[in-house]
């Protein structure tokens, strides 16, 4: 596509070609679209020196200015958002329309931080005369930061407008599956005049990268969006020098639909939901306990939506469902899917990978999966729901808890009583009730048990980027 841009790192305010190169592949027709520049231990090294001195700059320049930063480069991005979205649209798959929506959702994640800059008060503590007890906020400084693929703009958004926002230098590696979000958001900074070295942006080989990274010091916090074992194993290494962690990772968000719903328009938005961005979102709602009594309805309404999904090339009018995004998540999902009919689950539709070129695979209804199938504990992350019956709320909360995972969770009723038991008894660090968004710039995002640790969005999420010192004044020598 002739719109996307050339690929480079960008160190120290300039832009980089390296050594070694690899292709960055169209998921929809598997052509390749660009070259992708791996940055070696030099390259790194070259960033750490650069996230040095820009967090030497940055940290002392006045919150209002870094906002002013920010506010710049999210005019820009909103002033490039179609030559963004048809980027990310040719490397990600997704369609056109929702390609556009995230560069807005990104460019909100800039102007959310910009503001947030400038409200990182500190407090006085009451005390004695003679002395004042003082919490002031700090920047921590140089911050290590690795993107999925899944949102190629709004996800490396996030980091970047936190770091920034609360003067830390950042050095992020986004995915090398999508590098083009992340190159974008670096040249509207670079544009809005980010003095050199607080954005250093880094592609490569992962492992190697996080490794020599998060081995050192210089590094204070590692932000880690992607899966829970790679989590894990991060915050591993960031253990060894105790630096902590922002971790967002993986899901598997139950939907409890009450007997009192509209089964009808429940049934659509979930399936419809379901099939955003082929499912590869860490919020995806995908096992659906629906109370036995509106159990057939719902998932007839249901699988009919989701066997009406346009699915296709992203750049497409009207398509609905683009490709997955490799070539894994396509073996990941089949695996799952036989493994669930050997189990005895009804496949209601869909179930296959879809011949021809690209990753597509269609979207997916199980319904009566049994508790032994894999599915039941492994994030799909991808176009596939489950449809199991409850007996009652209490049933449907206990099943939701059933897994590792605590990111976001959903509940569908018009009952204050339930929509309470559903708030206290679901452990996820996201609740909606009636609505199948759980992200936003101004609420706090973050998962509980294996979903993760820390937040970000909300007033909560520039305290990652911070430490708090607490000053003690004494007026005299005491
Ligand atoms: P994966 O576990 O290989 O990789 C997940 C992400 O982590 C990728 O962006 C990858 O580049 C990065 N990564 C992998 N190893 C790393 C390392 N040692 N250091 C730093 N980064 C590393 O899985 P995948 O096949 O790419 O994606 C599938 C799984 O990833 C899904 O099951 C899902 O749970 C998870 N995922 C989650 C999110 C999210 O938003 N929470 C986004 C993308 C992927």
């Amino acid at each position: 596509m002739s719109s996307y841009p050339d690929l480079h790192l960008y160190i120290n305010g300039e832009w980089r070609k390296a050594a070694n190169d690899l292709p960055v592949l169209n998921p929809a027709t598997e052509e390749e679209i660009g070259r992708l520049p791996h940055a070696d231990k030099s390259d790194l090294d070259d960033a750490l020196a650069a996230a040095e001195t820009g967090f030497k700059v940055w940290s002392k320049v006045p919150p209002v200015e870094r906002a002013n930063v920010l506010l710049k480069a999210a005019a820009i991005m909103r002033e490039r958002q179609e030559e963004i979205a048809t980027a990310i649209t040719a490397e990600h798959g997704k369609p056109l329309a929702q390609a556009r929506l995230e560069v807005i959702r990104g460019c909100e994640f800039f102007e959310w931080d910009a503001g947030e800059a400038t409200r990182t008060y500190g407090r006085v503590i009451p005390s004695a005369q003679g002395v004042r007890y003082i919490v002031h906020h700090q920047p921590i400084g140089t911050v290590a930061a690795f993107s999925p693929w899944n949102f190629p703009m709004s996800q490396p958004c996030r980091k970047v407008a936190g770091a920034i926002a609360s003067g830390c230098s950042i050095i992020l590696k986004a995915a090398e599956e999508t590098p083009a979000g992340a190159l974008h958001i670096a040249r509207a900074l670079h544009d809005a005049g980010l003095p050199p070295g607080v954005l250093n942006l880094v592609f490569g080989t992962p492992a190697e990268i996080s490794d020599y990274l998060i081995k050192n010091d210089q590094v204070r916090l590692v932000a880690f969006t992607g899966s829970t074992a790679v989590g894990k194993h991060l915050t591993t290494l960031a253990a060894q020098h105790m630096t902590p962690v922002l971790m967002e990772l993986g899901g598997h968000a139950p939907v409890i639909v009450c007997e009192d719903t509209d089964v009808e328009a429940a049934a659509i938005s979930g399936a419809f939901r379901k099939m955003r961005n082929a499912g590869q979102v860490c919020t995806s709602p995908t096992r659906f306990f629906v109370h036995a009594d509106i159990f057939d309805k719902y998932t007839e309404a249901f699988v009919r939506r989701a066997a009406e999904t346009v699915v296709g090339n992203g750049v497409d009018p009207g398509v609905e469902m683009g490709p997955l995004a490799n070539d894994r998540r396509v073996e990941a999902l089949a695996g799952l899917v036989e493994d669930a009919v050997a189990q005895g689950a009804e496949l209601r539709t869909g179930g296959n990978r879809l011949g021809g070129k690209g990753y597509f695979f269609e979207p997916t209804v199980l319904a009566n999966v049994p508790d032994a199938a894999r599915v039941m504990q492994e994030e799909p992350f991808g176009p596939l729901a489950i449809i199991n019956p409850v007996t009652s709320l209490d049933d449907g909360i206990e099943k939701a808890n059933s897994v590792p995972y605590g990111l976001a969770a959903y509940g569908f009723t018009n009952r204050a009583d339930y929509v309470d038991r559903m708030v206290e008894g679901i452990e996820a660090g996201n609740v909606s009730i009636n609505t199948l968004e759980a992200s936003l710039p101004e609420t706090p995002f973050g998962g509980v048990k294996s979903s993760g640790y820390g937040r970000e969005g909300g007033t909560e999420g520039l305290h990652n980027y911070m430490i708090t010192k607490n000053v003690i004044h004494s007026f005299s020598i005491v």
